[in-house]
């Protein structure tokens, strides 16, 4: 054996350890199956939040080689028992998450075959179940098919991707940025103002634009201060409605918007994130007229279909603005995107490798049919009245009747903010069900968001017991 060879043999008896054995990863999988097993077991009876911190370096990286078991209860005690639990069907608190079974299933079998979904070329099949899943929401939204899309990560980066497309479409570069407005509800979510700061809009005029008295924004007002900013030689050139906003779940005058955008040349984006697969229940569908109109959309799996944490889909009629930012033909990828049809996933993302994220949607979709998503929206519009009948019947005032599954109530004791800042507080402190907090009007109120597929009546009757507790031990 010449040198070479020797040092190369030598280094594989170090770095096969990289890939088990067959018997090595059935006693793997069989551990970890265990532990998911017991995980979801458990589930039901376990708190929805702890507010235990975690424990200083607990989560170091050891010199010394871990077993999966060990390293399976350190994650159990650690990360599985603190703070707020997504699988739960008790988290009823910002937005909740989910993470339906099957999607796991999805997960592992992506992660094991590593399919490369950036480029047609690479993975035909793979890069066809995105298109196939993209043509679904088209259809859903009223979306035409010569819309373009992506399944991004979530919906911060959904969002991202149609703002820069509003801004290409646009041109809003240079000295046009001061002078160009964007009109918004002071409801947006977070993200919105996060993506305009990331693409160079930090400096663009905002106009926070007034909300009727259920949180939705006052499409007349809009219409005024497009009129008068134009006057002022202006450039409006975008408006953002929201279906379904984080803080109330309100869903905007899509239509009255949509006709405003139209008839001043606005582009019209609908970040849907939270409420927008909401539209698959037939008897409030209606809600969402105008959907169908907007030059782009977000909504997000991992929210309204349930999915684990990293999927949030973006929808765009106007393919030549997505393109311009997206599309970049590098030297060295010129075997994998010689030919533009069907669209490659990289065109119309920031990212060119990702992850292969349209199994986890597409398999559950597959098993399970869309029957059982669509009851599971409308089992959590109907709890959420379920639980604002409870609350009323313990004396609570509450917010309007809700346009999805997001409400707020508070108690109206004498002096109500500090009062249901202090039964908050020991809501958390049980945390058997958890809730968050909002301030609607200057008014510090309770909320609650249902979306988890795994709140049940059970679960709500749980929620207005703890509550009742916390209650009588603040009024006694
Ligand atoms: C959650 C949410 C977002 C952000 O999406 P992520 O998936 O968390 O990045 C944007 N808009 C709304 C309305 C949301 O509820």
């Amino acid at each position: 054996m010449n040198d070479l060879t020797k040092r190369i043999k030598d280094l594989h008896a170090i770095s096969c350890a990289l890939e088990p054995s067959a018997s090595e990863r059935k006693t793997y999988l069989k551990q970890l199956l265990q532990y998911s097993d017991k995980f979801i077991e458990d589930l039901s009876h376990m708190k929805a939040f702890s507010g235990e911190s975690a424990t200083p370096n607990a989560m170091n990286l050891k010199s010394e080689k871990q077993s999966l078991e060990s390293l399976l209860e350190l994650y159990d005690k650690e990360v599985a028992a603190k703070g707020i639990k997504p699988a739960s069907g008790g988290h009823l608190g910002y937005i909740p998450g989910g993470g339906i079974y099957t999607s796991a299933l999805a997960d592992y079998l992506v992660d094991v075959t590593n399919e490369y979904v950036g480029i047609n070329f690479s993975c035909p099949s793979g890069v066809a179940i995105e298109h196939v899943l993209l043509d679904w929401m088209k259809d859903l939204f009223g979306f035409p098919s010569s819309a373009v899309g992506n399944l991004a990560s979530g919906g911060s980066i959904a969002n991202l991707i149609a703002l820069t497309a509003a801004r290409d479409k646009h041109q809003v570069k240079n000295e046009r940025i001061k002078n160009s407005v964007i009109y918004l509800s002071p409801q947006v979510h977070h993200c919105i103002q996060k993506a305009l700061r990331i693409i160079g809009l930090e400096d663009v005029q905002i106009s926070y634009i007034d909300l009727d008295d259920r949180s939705r924004i006052n499409a007349d007002i809009l219409e005024e201060r497009i009129k008068k900013d134009r006057q002022k030689g202006l450039y409006p050139f975008l408006v953002i409605g929201s279906a379904g906003t984080t803080d109330t779940g309100a869903i905007d005058p899509l239509d009255r918007i949509a006709d405003i955008s139209k008839k001043y040349g606005l582009w019209f984006h609908i970040d849907g994130a939270y409420g927008g697969f909401f539209i698959l229940v037939d008897r409030i569908k209606a809600k969402f007229k105008g959907i169908e109109r907007a030059d782009s959309i977000v909504v997000d799996p991992h929210k309204g279909l349930f999915l684990p944490y990293g999927l949030g889909a973006v929808l765009v009629k106007d393919k030549e603005a997505v393109y311009h930012s997206h599309v970049y033909r590098a030297n060295y990828m010129q075997d994998a995107v010689s030919q533009e049809s069907p669209v490659h996933p990289a065109d119309v993302s920031p990212e060119l490798t990702k992850h292969f994220r349209s199994l986890r949607l597409w398999l559950p979709l597959q098993l399970h049919g869309i029957e059982p998503f669509k009851a599971c929206l409308d089992e959590k519009l109907l709890l959420t009245h379920y639980f604002r009948d409870g609350l009323q019947a313990l004396g609570f005032e509450l917010g309007p009747d809700p346009d999805l599954s997001v409400s707020y109530f508070w108690y109206p004791a004498k002096d109500p903010n500090k009062f249901n800042k202090i039964l908050l507080e020991a809501l958390h402190r049980d945390g058997e069900v958890f809730l968050s907090s909002t301030i609607i009007e200057d008014r510090f109120v309770i909320r609650m968001a249902i979306l988890s597929f795994r709140t049940k009546i059970e679960t709500i009757d749980k929620a207005i017991k703890m509550i009742e507790r916390a209650l009588n031990d603040l009024i006694s």
